[in-house]
């Protein structure tokens, strides 16, 4: 049986769809921001908080948990600059509770959701794991804060890890029934889409004077369900102690500008966007591209879906 801590938000959803297919679940969420309609129903649901020792220790004591798998955390860099406390106390504080448990209750597998944040500015053009990591803002911090925590657990507890640092997350599962939803949507892709779906007047592009070829932000998106399945990969590999203790970067290795993700929104939904070109937004950086040769060669993972599958897929949710 495996926990999953905030498998009711958009990404956590995805895995849960995935999981159940071949393992028992146990979904902990406080619904702060994820929706129990988006947890699949073969799945267990627990609402509460991960930093609440004692529903952990009751989940540890009524059932065999051979691996937990987090994706319960904060994660709007805005939000973070502004209101750093919610961002230590939850990412840190509640997850350092959370691997306290797992530690008192001899479960030793943690699969953790950490960020390309946790790099910075990059100076390079694809990014690998032997980066350094200098995190800009208290969202990138208190995921790399728990990264560091994880490793020392390894050596002094015997935990055995797999940190996956997500690169731009997106699209809907194929199912139609899960999708990503978030309140308020900052995002660019659902913000792009529910423009064209008459839902916001305009889309706001944020900074034209990087130094990129089109002078708007580069990202690399990864579709959410492709992301699910490299999770599922990772606790084969814990499972099975052919990895452990390892940093993945999970992305499709290809960048696109801000331009280049409208034009592809506009050529799959049919409809032209109304565009603003506004200042940069504070804390982005031009360019985030993965390596993902990693997780490739270690887990045997590759991404199915290119951007325009991504879209594709999110419209078909947006659409419902
Ligand atoms: N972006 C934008 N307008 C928006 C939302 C996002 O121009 O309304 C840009 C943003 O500045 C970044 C890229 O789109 O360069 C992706 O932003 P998002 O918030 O989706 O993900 P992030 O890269 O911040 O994790």
């Amino acid at each position: 049986m495996i926990l999953v801590v905030g498998g009711a938000g958009y990404v956590g959803s995805h895995l849960v769809k995935e999981l159940v297919t071949e393992e028992d679940v146990v979904v902990l969420d406080n619904l702060s921001t994820g929706f129990e309609h988006l947890i699949d129903s073969q799945a267990t649901f627990i609402k509460g908080n991960l930093g609440d020792r004692d529903i952990l220790n009751k989940i540890f004591t009524e059932y065999p948990i051979k691996a937990v798998m987090h994706f319960a955390a904060n994660s709007l860099v805005g939000e973070s600059v502004t209101n750093p406390y919610k961002y230590y106390e939850n990412n840190v504080g509640a997850t350092l509770t959370l691997l306290k448990a797992m530690v008192d209750h001899n479960v030793k597998n943690f699969i953790f959701s950490s960020t390309a944040a946790t790099y910075g500015i990059p100076h390079v053009d694809l990014i690998d794991e032997t980066q350094p990591n200098n995190p800009i803002n208290p969202y990138g911090k208190t995921k790399l804060m728990v990264e560091q925590i994880l490793a020392d657990f390894a050596s002094a507890y015997q935990m055995n890890y797999i940190v996956l640092r997500y690169f731009n997350v997106a699209g809907a599962h194929q199912s139609g029934t899960i999708g990503e939803s978030h309140d308020p949507e900052t995002h660019l892709i659902p913000i792009i889409l529910q423009h064209l779906l008459g839902q916001r007047e305009q889309i706001s592009v944020f900074g034209t004077d990087y130094d990129t070829p089109d002078g708007t932000c580069i990202r690399d998106y990864i579709h959410a369900t492709d992301l699910a399945k490299a999770h599922i990969l990772a606790l084969h590999a814990l499972l099975n102690d052919t990895q452990k203790n390892k940093i993945y970067n999970l992305g499709n290795g290809n960048g696109f500008s801000v331009r280049e993700v409208i034009e592809t929104c506009e050529k799959v939904t049919n409809k032209k966007a109304k565009i603003e070109f506004v200042e940069r937004r504070e804390g982005d950086p031009a360019k985030l591209v993965a390596s993902s040769d990693k997780v490739q060669a270690e887990l045997g993972w590759t991404p199915q879906f290119n951007l325009t599958q991504i879209i594709e897929s999110a419209w078909n949710w947006h659409n419902k």
